[in-house]
């Protein structure tokens, strides 16, 4: 059984954005969710300082405190090593967004149209039914597509190649031959959560 994980190149990153509204696109996420964020960031200093962005799932970690305090399973971790959420057992008590180190969870209270005035669009009754009021969702690694082997939409759509995906396990896999040889780095090591997220320097 293969652990998957991400890679994701921060040097080659530009921010442009298309990750997360691949995300969008492909898990019809409602307004004000997004399982996939792009956070803005400076490095070095002024006047070699420059911009950075770092695309931030859910990190899919193997000591997953949002697992651990979820007092009714609803959080679980698949055997694959992607930490999912049963809607179906979710209270809603949001335990778990605040466990995560990473903010990488959304409670949904609401489901509302992005253009108000002109109420749900085709698109949006189609895929709001994936989700579920009253509960905490976040990125599953696009669990749909993985059933059909294909890589996540981030990773498949980035147009910098600064996404990669596969088993960490795997000692020959991408992913485990760039975290080795690009110095690939987990955030917030500090945390104990083992993220199978890993980033490339800038
Ligand atoms: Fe859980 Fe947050 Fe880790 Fe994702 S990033 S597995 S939501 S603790
Ligand atoms: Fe578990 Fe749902 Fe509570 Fe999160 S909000 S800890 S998934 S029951």
């Amino acid at each position: 059984m293969a652990r998957y994980g991400m890679v994701i190149d921060l040097h080659r990153c530009t921010g442009c954005g298309a990750c997360a509204m691949a995300c969008k696109a492909e898990n019809g996420t409602p307004p004000g969710v997004w399982w996939r964020k792009l956070l803005r960031g400076e490095i070095g200093k002024y006047p070699s300082s420059r911009i950075i962005y770092t695309p931030l799932p859910c990190m899919h970690c193997q000591n997953a405190p949002c697992v651990q305090v979820c007092p009714t399973g609803a959080s679980y971790k698949r055997p694959d090593g992607i930490v999912a959420v049963d809607y179906d057992k979710c209270m809603g008590c949001r335990y778990c967004e605040i466990a995560c180190p990473y903010g990488a969870r959304t409670f949904l209270k609401e489901i509302k149209p992005y253009y108000p005035e002109f109420g749900f669009t085709p698109y949006e009754e189609v895929m709001y039914k994936k989700h579920q009021t009253g509960v905490v969702e976040k990125c599953n690694f696009c669990l749909e597509r993985r059933e059909k082997g294909e890589e996540p939409a981030c990773v498949a759509t980035c147009p910098a190649l600064a996404h990669h995906f596969g088993d960490l396990d795997d000692p020959n896999s991408e992913v485990s031959r760039l975290i080795t040889q690009k110095s690939g780095y987990q955030l917030l090591p500090e945390m104990g959560t083992e993220p199978s997220v890993y980033y490339l320097p800038p």
